[in-house]
């Protein structure tokens, strides 16, 4: 199944906990669920959503990759959202327990938004057992 995400700033995260949890069949009792990015200018990780935190992690990311000078800005400017959406990865996968997405307490499923304002595709694989 897949899901639509609309992101309203360049750099952002989006919790999309609920939404992932809405889509899981309650048939579903055991097994994992893989949440995966159809994008190369966004990544999903697992962390609180606390916004401060929020913040952070968009700071930290853009700490880490320069927003310039990079060969790929040539073709079409946007090296650097790439370059952070590497660093965390396109998919995420969460235990399924008892029919509910088995996160910790403080775990939020985040769309970290590196090139937005766009609307992103979420593609949910869930297997039982
Ligand atoms: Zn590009």
């Amino acid at each position: 199944m897949e899901l639509r995400v609309e992101t309203d700033a360049r750099t952002t995260t989006v919790d999309v906990t609920d939404r992932v949890a809405d889509a899981i069949s309650p048939d579903c009792d055991t097994g994992t669920c893989t949440v995966f990015v159809e994008h190369t200018t966004a990544a999903l990780a697992i962390q609180e959503n606390e916004p401060r935190l929020r913040e952070d992690i968009e700071g930290f990311l853009a700490d880490l990759v320069p927003d310039e000078g990079h060969a790929h800005d040539r073709l079409d400017n946007n090296a650097d959202a790439h370059l952070r959406a590497t660093i965390l990865g396109p998919s995420v996968s969460v235990p399924i327990r008892d029919g509910s997405l088995a996160l910790g307490t403080w775990q939020s499923i985040l769309l970290v938004e590196c090139d937005g304002p766009r609307t992103r595709r979420l593609s949910l694989t869930v297997l039982e057992g």
